[in-house]
């Protein structure tokens, strides 16, 4: 059995999807190949589901929490919607479903070959974006006024 192929099997439509050096400030990002009409589902933010009670908070960026007993935690590289970035003004949103995934859904229409962003929500921003500064697309645009 080749190693590689139970992670490439998590990931759907992963070739739907480029990891891109973001537009603006450093890191990563994530641009679609295909478009998505507003309401569609992009891509399932997967990872390693742990117990609430077993996490420290503050360790991790990738954690998410999906309700009161799980989080995932995201930071496996074959979960592509990890470097989906923060946006002020995003095209997409984070949905949980009743059985605990992690949906990511376009708020509006998405070209191909447009990032991907969505709101980290404040308790994220106020934790890691906020120090160092917002650098998506709408915080740059105000700051070069
Ligand atoms: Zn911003």
């Amino acid at each position: 059995m080749k190693t590689g192929l139970k992670s490439q099997q998590k990931v759907k439509n992963s070739k739907d999807f480029s990891v891109i050096k973001a537009e603006k400030g450093a890191g990563l990002g994530l641009k679609t190949k295909v478009p998505f009409k507003k309401g569609d589902f992009i891509i399932e933010y997967i990872g390693i589901r742990k117990e609430n009670k077993d996490i420290e908070y503050h360790t991790g960026k990738y954690l998410f929490e999906v309700n009161s007993k799980y989080t995932i935690d995201g930071s496996p590289r074959w979960n592509l919607a990890r470097y989906i970035n923060h946006s002020c003004k995003p095209n997409s949103e984070v949905e949980i479903s009743r059985d605990g995934k992690i949906k990511i859904e376009a708020i509006k229409n998405i070209k191909e070959g447009e990032e991907i962003t969505y709101d980290y929500g404040k308790e994220y921003f106020d934790e890691f974006i906020k120090p160092i500064g917002c650098k998506c697309s709408k915080c740059i645009m105000k700051k070069s006024k």
